[in-house]
């Protein structure tokens, strides 16, 4: 079990934002606008050892656990930085820690805690299937020492700038499974040998700076050696790592909203019109009031969820409730934020428009409201399934 002190914690936070303070808001407007990646703000990331927050000490990591990692990437958020080019590392890797053996985690780990290997990509999605995991149709055949992968992934984030990818491919056909959730395997793809052969990666511009592609696997090989696991039980893998990445997800939303939240009280005690401060109305007050309120309310369960996950404790239901809150909470102050400052809030000098475009990403991934709603129903409540 990591226990972490409060001022541990206060002193991680104090250099995450020092940090982000060689980053400021021109930094993101201007890589926003060419959408270049920043890797600038990547490489610092790593070299202060931040991505290795989840990585154990054996391994060359900070082993700190996920309390620690929520609040490095809740400062970052919360200081105007977007953690969006750098999260996947945090997380992806865990599959490979539960679930690889000694001799990949000897291999892997420590290359990834230093930053030699960059590990930033997660296939999972898929074009035909959305958010029916299960119906993927990426195949990995094994012939003789390796596995030849074909089929396309779509929302591969970061695929373009890292070096492996954390591939859910299928190895089985559907309908010869026994169990709904067999027959996917997890592999670790090194992206640099396979794009000399058969792997074609392919950008796709979003409405805010995310580096997300899409990805063609035509006859990629990949050695046998670099399936994680058991061949068959990827699934579970997957949905094992996703606990923690919905936590890490949420507090990066407590981070905007409260970027957000500051944003609009300074704004709102500052500006006049009528002849007093926007802010003494209470219907430019209260939207503000509600959101702090929301983000107040989703904090206290991320932090339960992060908690229990470095208890070892199932977290399955906090990581998930967290997740939608804290993404709710920092819509509610995102849309606020927009309203307090009317005018001035699609100003692209304000860092409004592109934060909030930013922060709308967090309900639909990596999983989407309505999903976190279904789970909710039929796995906690116990009512009927919809899928
Ligand atoms: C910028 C970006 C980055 C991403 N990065 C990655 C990545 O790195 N790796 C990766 O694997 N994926 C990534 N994703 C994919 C992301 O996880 C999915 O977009 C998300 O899970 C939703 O899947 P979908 O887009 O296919 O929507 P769909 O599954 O098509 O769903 C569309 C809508 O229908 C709703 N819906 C679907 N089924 C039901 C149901 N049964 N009941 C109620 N509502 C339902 C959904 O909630 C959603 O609102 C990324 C996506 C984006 C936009």
């Amino acid at each position: 079990m990591t226990t972490i002190s409060v001022a541990e914690l206060e002193a991680i936070r104090d250099s995450v934002r020092a940090l982000c303070a060689e980053f400021p808001n021109e930094y993101w407007r201007e890589t926003d606008r060419s959408r270049e990646y920043p890797t600038k703000f990547v490489d610092a990331m790593t070299k202060a050892g931040f991505l290795a927050a989840l990585i154990p000490e054996e391994y060359g990591g900070s082993g700190l656990g996920l309390r620690a990692a929520c609040a490095i990437l809740e400062e970052t958020h919360k200081s105007g930085c977007n953690a969006g080019a750098i999260h996947a590392q945090m997380y992806t890797m865990g599959t490979v820690l539960k679930h690889g053996s000694a001799t990949q985690k000897q291999d892997w780990l420590p290359k990834i805690a230093k930053g030699d290997i960059r590990l930033q990509a997660f296939g999972v999605t898929e074009p035909t299937s959305g958010s029916d995991t299960l119906a993927l149709q990426t195949t990995a055949v094994k012939k003789d020492d390796h596995y030849v992968i074909n089929g396309q992934k779509i929302w591969t984030s970061r695929a373009e700038y890292s070096d492996f990818m954390v591939l859910l491919a299928r190895t089985t056909p559907i309908d010869k499974v026994a169990k709904k959730g067999d027959g996917l395997s997890v592999f670790m793809l090194d992206m640099r040998d396979a794009l000399k052969a058969g792997l074609t990666i392919r950008p796709i511009r979003t409405m805010m700076n995310h580096a997300t592609t899409e990805v063609f696997f035509d006859n990629v090989k990949l050695p046998a050696a670099n399936l994680i696991g058991e061949e068959g039980r990827g699934f579970k893998y997957i949905l094992d790592g996703m606990n923690a990445e919905r936590t890490l997800i949420a507090s990066e939303c407590l981070g905007d909203a409260q970027w957000f939240i500051k944003k609009s009280v300074d704004y709102a005690n500052d500006r006049k019109v009528f002849g007093r401060a926007i802010g003494q109305n209470q219907g430019v007050q209260f939207p503000i009031a509600r959101a702090y309120a929301q983000y107040k309310a989703a904090a206290l369960i991320v932090e339960r969820a992060a908690e229990m996950f470095d208890a070892g404790e199932a977290m399955g239901e906090e990581a998930n409730i967290g997740k939608m809150l804290a993404s709710e909470a920092s819509w509610a102050a995102a849309e606020s934020c927009v309203q307090v400052h009317g005018g001035f809030a699609f100003a692209e000098e304000f860092d409004i428009e592109r934060k909030f475009r930013e922060t709308r990403l967090y309900q639909v991934a990596p999983v989407s409201t309505n999903l976190i709603l279904a789970y909710i129903g039929q796995n906690i409540l116990g009512l009927p399934r919809s899928y």
